[in-house]
């Protein structure tokens, strides 16, 4: 299933995209897609839900908002393909480098995207992220994959100052207000036949600067579940963010960064495409 949430930025309602590429309202249904849903094996009951329903389609052009409601965290796990690390100067690391990105970051995959306040470096990262369907706490690799709800595009917008040259942990740089696009849709697993072998691509203005294969990431998405649920518990509808390919505007020779205007399109086979506009902050 293609599971989507549409509506107005914090009144979003649950919706699923189905065959022919329609767009579905569930709200019917009763439940947003959220720890609770996911939790309880919502996306068994959804499907078996309609299955004797009809749900009314959801008009054109209404937006869509993250596939995901607000999770309980956002774990980013950094420089996890070598092309990057090396582009970034920064040695392969020998265990994941994890980090967290605030939950307030999320945002619809095609929202106008704010430059923050003081910002000259905001840059760019397309990532596959993984949405955890199961409680995970010290699972084993094996077992791993059996607590994965599904994936889902995202770009992991960073301010490049903020998380480098302020001191202290990339947290800065990567947790401002709509640094976070998540969607189109969350894929769940069944419609990805191997989330190792997508290919990730980003571009600026019409010029791709980014263009990878899952294949290449250093930790595979079963040894980053089972990593990380040694030093935390992962909830249902937790998001895990695996990493972005070379080609971010800080591995640019020179460096370059968004401006305002600016029109990043990014997509991961299979989990559609995302377009955001950036445009700089205000205080109105
Ligand atoms: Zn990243």
């Amino acid at each position: 299933m293609k599971l989507i949430r549409f509506g107005e930025p914090g009144r979003e309602r649950p919706g699923l995209i189905v065959d022919g590429g329609r767009r579905i309202d569930v709200s019917r249904f009763g439940a947003d897609y959220d720890e609770a849903f996911f939790g309880s094996g919502g996306v068994e009951r959804l499907a078996r839900w309609l299955a004797k329903e009809s749900p009314p389609i959801v008009p054109d052009g209404v937006r869509l908002g993250p596939p995901v409601a607000r999770p309980s965290k956002i774990v980013c796990v950094g420089l996890n393909y070598r092309d990057h690390a090396r582009e970034t100067g920064q040695a392969i690391p020998a265990e994941p480098v994890l980090f967290f990105k605030a939950t307030t970051a999320l945002a619809g995959p095609n929202d106008d995207v704010v430059i923050p306040k003081g910002s000259t470096k905001t840059d760019w990262e397309v990532e596959l992220a993984v949405v955890i369907g199961r409680r995970a706490s010290y699972v084993e690799r094996d077992a791993a994959l059996a607590h994965v709800a599904g994936y889902v595009l995202h770009n992991d917008y960073s301010e490049r100052s903020f998380q480098l040259e302020r001191g202290g942990q990339w947290v800065k740089g990567k947790s401002c207000d709509t640094f976070a696009p998540l969607g189109p849709f969350l894929a769940t697993p069944d419609e990805i036949p191997d989330v190792h072998n997508l290919r990730l691509w980003l571009k600026v203005n019409g010029e791709t600067k980014q263009s990878g294969s899952t294949k290449d990431l250093v930790f595979d998405v079963p040894t980053l579940v089972s990593y990380i649920s040694q030093f935390m518990t992962l909830l249902p509808g937790d998001v895990i963010s695996t990493g972005t390919p070379a080609g971010v505007g800080l591995g640019q020779k020179p460096p370059r960064f968004l401006v305002d205007g600016d029109v990043v399109e990014l997509g991961i086979d299979g989990l559609g495409s995302a377009c955001q506009r950036l445009r700089r902050w205000n205080d109105q």
